[in-house]
């Protein structure tokens, strides 16, 4: 029986890589199983901070999907839909922008550094759009009425913000909305290859549409213990990124690697062989199902179509009753 259900998205904005799927996409395959759950494609996201170019959001919906269908995301038990197709996402964006204080969504930990940080980077997202990202997340969760929202603890400021705005609607107008809870996962943290952060701006990623050789030459590049220049002088996992790799990819031999990386027993080479084999083998029901939709669009398109219908309906539903609660028949 489903203990309830979840509302989730991702921003389809390029290449997913194998953090990517660490942080979330693993902890949503374990939850369909015992959640009824709303997975969205979130491209209006997407344009908060990359609305200047939009030619890439198609191709990049469709990896999106590919992605999470490889990943092992069944389209029959949940409800996986492109956002901006459910048009009521963008109603209820609007209505709640309306009685949101500025100040709500100015205090928000994360506005102010992205806002620096993109603008670094030559992005201006001084725009009313980003600011109300937070709106629009809020009207995503409880436009489906999800009781359940999986989070990191970053992601606690936002759903605190979420949870005051519905309890706003319900006080102003109607109790409609359950006011969302944060379902907290404890994502395991990858590092990039080179030890630094996962990241495609740093170019030390792992693609999560590696095939096993990709995977191994990259597996292969994973930095070691700087200090270990030969074979025989003794290791440190402690220092080493490919250890932290072991650590969550293959952790049945990590005694035995711990002690063999110590005494010099086991080179670096060897070492990094068997964490790729171990990927390889964990990855391999991913690859087979990735090439079961690789180049098949038509069916990729398919499965979305086949969601956005079943979210059109619950948030259709939902509109009514918000609709009512504001007079707006
Ligand atoms: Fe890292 Fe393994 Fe080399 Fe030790 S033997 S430094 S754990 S790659």
């Amino acid at each position: 029986m489903s203990k309830g259900r979840i509302f989730s998205g991702m921003q389809p904005s390029g290449k997913f890589h194998l953090g990517n799927y660490m942080g979330a996409l693993e902890n949503w395959v374990k939850l369909q199983n015992d959640y009824e759950c709303f997975f969205s494609i979130v491209d209006l996201h997407a344009l908060t901070s990359a609305y200047a170019d939009t030619s890439k959001i198609p191709e990049n919906i469709y990896n999106m999907a590919l992605d999470w269908l490889s990943a092992g995301l069944d389209p029959e038990k949940n409800v996986i839909f492109v956002q901006s197709k459910v048009k009521e996402h963008a109603e209820l964006h609007l209505l709640l922008s309306m009685m949101t204080p500025l100040s709500w969504l100015e205090r928000v930990p994360t506005y102010k550094d992205k806002l620096q940080q993109l603008g670094a980077q030559g992005k201006d997202i001084n725009t009313y759009g980003f600011l109300g990202y937070p709106e629009l997340m809020t009207a995503d969760i409880i436009l489906y009425k999800a009781g359940f929202v999986p989070v990191g603890e970053d992601q606690l400021p936002h759903l605190e913000l979420a949870r005051e705005i519905t309890r706003r609607f319900n006080n102003l107008y109607s109790p409609i909305f359950p006011e969302p809870q944060g379902l907290m996962s404890e994502a395991a943290v990858l590092p990039g290859i080179d030890g630094r952060k996962m990241s495609k701006s740093y170019g030390n990623t792992i693609p999560f549409a590696s095939s096993p050789d990709e995977l191994r030459e990259r597996v292969r590049m994973i930095i070691t213990d700087p200090q270990r220049i030969k074979k025989t002088d003794k290791g440190n996992p402690d220092v080493c990124v490919a250890f932290k790799f072991h650590k969550l990819f293959n952790k049945e031999e990590i005694v035995e690697i711990d002690q063999a990386c110590r005494s010099a027993s086991i080179g670096c080479v060897d070492c990094k062989k068997r964490l790729a084999e171990k990927m390889v083998h964990i990855m391999g029901a991913m690859h087979v199902r990735r090439q079961e939709y690789e180049g098949k669009p038509e069916k990729i398109r398919e499965i979305l179509e086949a969601g956005t219908e079943r979210a059109r309906k619950v948030a259709a539903a939902t509109m009514e009753e918000v609709r009512e609660a504001m007079h707006l028949q």
